[in-house]
């Protein structure tokens, strides 16, 4: 059994489509099949801008939704003889005509809860899903089609909600297990235990495929994203980037949470506790291998396995000689951002403990920075803290890697290499894990530096 997922661009259109259909065609002579389609690429933000523009009176989520029909109607168009057009178009039809009926009342109550606007969103992954098996049914192929509201069980935090595996996965083995032929299901969409429709979090269908497979045992899980595999690097950055033939689901994870977004970050979750193989794979050239990310993975020689980064970053430095020896400091710094939905991806402290500087998003800074002068006014007041310094324009860079555990050198070798062309470091952490060094750069500094560090480490 292999549970194959298809984002967004991989079917935005009849031919990507028909395209995707020969690639599960192809892969179903080797075993049974369960198949994740996402939306058509675009329209889960379609969805998202009608419901805003319904919450906010305005009447262009009409044309919206006939935007997201007409893309519709095209596929099916395309991909049906004109015999079978008119059946193929009663559901979409239905579809649109609720997808309206929900955004009318989101237009009268003048309001979209996170609840709603689930409800909303949910409509791209059932519109592609029910289409693309129709289509598989209407070349001959057996495809039965899934709403994973009847199989994904959540918590009710909209938006982003939370899986109750246990549930879960009980549904799934009763439901898909005994599936004749190719189960096609919903990515991204999931059900409290209520009924009431919820979603996985932008990007969460990589989770939904996940998810299958844990549950069903598979033997593997292919992503098929546009891109050949991991990269050692983002490619429009860095002219040498290469595809990593296999890497840990711990290194896939560091990866995974920078700006790279091959993969969804929860996906690892369940995977890597059955030990089912992930492969990256990519739609637009099935003949490249992939990536295999594994737990048994053929080590490569290099130094690190890949570069990551994350943009549009700020750093806001909290110091003062009243900090020194003081115990609670760090823990009222972070429970106040906390509070405040602020999230810290980056923390340093010297052991000198006269500093701790943090790394957030540059959008919530300036609430950060709010949040702490509150916090610790008093502190400000009698001097034991120095006012905060807030940094923006930043770029956090981490080289990550297996092979960096109990390596020395690693450090040496990339601060000497940043230090020779004269990039300046604002911040350094290091986990104890060893499999990530990160660091904070000036924007500026970025296409520079990650070449820089590409060069240091994958050069011969
Ligand atoms: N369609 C959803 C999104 O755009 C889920 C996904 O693509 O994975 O976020
Ligand atoms: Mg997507």
């Amino acid at each position: 059994m292999k549970v194959m997922k298809f984002g967004g661009s991989s079917v935005q259109d009849a031919d990507r489509i028909r395209h995707v259909i020969s690639i599960v065609q192809k892969a179903q002579e080797a075993g049974s099949l369960c198949v994740v389609f996402s939306a058509m690429r675009g329209v889960t933000d379609d969805l998202i801008k009608a419901a805003l523009n319904a919450q906010a009176g305005r009447t262009e989520y009409r044309d919206i939704v006939a935007h997201i029909r007409e893309r519709q109607t095209q596929a099916v168009e395309a991909l049906f003889p004109e015999a079978q057009r008119k059946k193929a178009l009663e559901p979409l039809h239905a579809r649109c005509g609720e997808i309206l009926d929900i955004l009318h009342g989101i237009e009268l109550v003048r309001e979209c809860t996170p609840r709603s606007m689930d409800l909303v969103m949910s409509f791209g992954e059932r519109l592609n899903c029910r289409l693309i098996a129709s289509v598989m049914r209407s070349m001959g192929m057996q495809a039965v089609y899934f709403d994973a509201r009847s199989i994904i069980v959540t918590d009710g935090r909209y938006g982003s909600a939370r899986v109750d595996f246990k549930n879960t996965y009980k549904n799934i083995r009763r439901k898909l297990s005994k599936v004749k032929g190719i189960a096609v299901v919903t990515g991204f969409i999931a059900a409290a235990a209520d009924g009431v429709t919820t979603t996985l979090g932008r990007n969460g269908s990589d989770y939904t495929a996940a998810l299958l497979a844990a549950g069903l045992g598979a033997d593997s899980l292919e992503v098929w994203k546009d891109v050949d595999g991991v990269l050692s690097a983002d490619p429009a950055v860095v002219k040498d980037a290469f595809v990593i033939d296999e890497i840990s689901y711990e290194e896939a994870m560091e990866m995974s949470f920078f700006g790279a977004e091959v993969i969804h970050p929860y996906t690892m979750g369940p995977v890597l506790e059955k030990n089912i193989p992930l492969w990256v794979r990519n739609t637009l050239n099935p003949a490249a291998r992939g990536t295999r990310i594994a737990r048994d993975i053929k080590r490569h020689s290099w130094p690190i396995t890949g570069i990551a980064s994350i943009e549009n970053v700020a750093l806001i430095n909290v110091e003062g000689s009243g900090m020194q020896g003081t115990p609670g400091i760090a823990s009222r710094v972070f429970s106040a951002l906390a509070k405040e939905d602020v999230n810290v991806i980056m923390i340093s402290q010297a052991s000198s403990e006269h500093s701790i500087c943090i790394v957030c998003r540059a959008e919530q800074a300036e609430r950060a920075l709010a949040v702490l002068k509150a916090e610790f006014a008093r502190e400000i007041e009698t001097r034991q803290i120095e006012n905060f310094e807030l940094a923006g324009d930043l770029e956090i860079i981490a080289i990550i890697g297996e092979n960096m555990r109990g390596t020395p050198g690693i450090s040496g070798r990339l601060f000497s290499a940043l230090g020779e062309k004269k990039i300046n470091v604002l911040a350094i952490a290091q986990g104890s894990s060893e499999r990530n060094i990160s660091f904070v750069v000036d924007s500026r500094d970025r296409v520079k530096a990650i070449n820089t560090v590409h060069r240091a480490f994958f050069s011969v």
